[in-house]
C-alpha cells in the first residue's frame, strides 16, 4: 500500500492542465491505479483522478461503497437526469458547493487489462464519475458551482462525516 500526496488546487496550477491519454498500460500505470485507490480509501474519499496526485494522465478511481471502479481514458457517452447536489473535492479542502450534474451516466474506458469497459452509473456514482472526468480536463467543481454549501462548512473537515444530511447525495471529498 502506497499513499500519494493529494495536491491542493489553491497551491498548484497542475490541476488546471489537461491530462494526456494513456497509450501503454505498463507497471507504472498499474502502480498508479493501486496507489490512487489506496490514497482515496485512506481519506474516505469516493473518487480520485490522477492529476490530483500530480500525474497528468487520464486515469480515475471511484468507490461510492459498491466496489472500486478503475478507468483508464474514461469518456462520458451518455448523461441524463440532471439535478443539483452538494459536493466536495479532496483538492479543495474545507469547502462544499452545489453543482448541477447528470445522475444517470454511461461511461466508457479501459480497465487495467486494457479491455474496453462500459459502466452505467446512477446517483452518487454518476456524480463522482463526472467530477473525476472533469479533473482530467483541468475542470474543478467550483467552475460549475451554483452556490457554496454553507450547511457543512462548520470547520469540521468540510463535513467528512456528513451522515446527517439525508436530502443531498453524499459526495464527500472526491
Ligand atoms: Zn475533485
Amino acid at each position: 500500500m502506497a499513499l500519494r500526496r493529494i495536491l491542493d488546487a489553491s497551491k498548484t496550477d497542475l490541476l488546471r492542465k489537461r491530462s494526456r491519454p494513456i497509450t501503454d498500460i505498463d507497471r507504472r500505470i498499474l502502480q498508479l491505479l493501486d496507489d490512487m485507490a489506496d490514497t482515496m480509501h485512506s481519506v474516505d474519499g469516493c473518487g480520485l483522478a490522477a492529476p490530483q496526485v500530480g500525474v497528468l494522465r487520464r486515469a480515475i478511481v471511484v468507490d461510492v461503497g459498491d466496489g472500486l471502479i478503475e478507468l483508464i481514458n474514461p469518456e462520458l457517452v451518455e448523461a441524463s437526469d440532471e439535478r443539483e447536489d452538494s459536493e466536495g473535492c479532496l483538492s479543495i479542502p474545507d469547502m462544499r458547493g452545489f453543482v448541477v450534474r447528470p445522475h444517470k451516466v454511461t461511461v466508457r474506458g479501459l480497465n487495467r487489462k486494457g479491455e474496453p469497459v462500459e459502466i452505467k452509473a446512477e446517483e452518487l456514482a454518476a456524480v463522482a464519475l463526472c467530477h473525476e472526468i472533469d479533473h482530467l480536463d483541468g475542470v474543478l467543481y467550483t467552475d460549475k458551482m451554483t452556490r457554496i454549501d454553507d450547511s457543512k462548512n462548520d470547520g469540521d473537515e468540510g463535513g467528512e462525516g456528513g451522515e446527517d444530511d439525508v436530502d443531498s447525495v453524499e459526495f464527500e471529498r472526491a
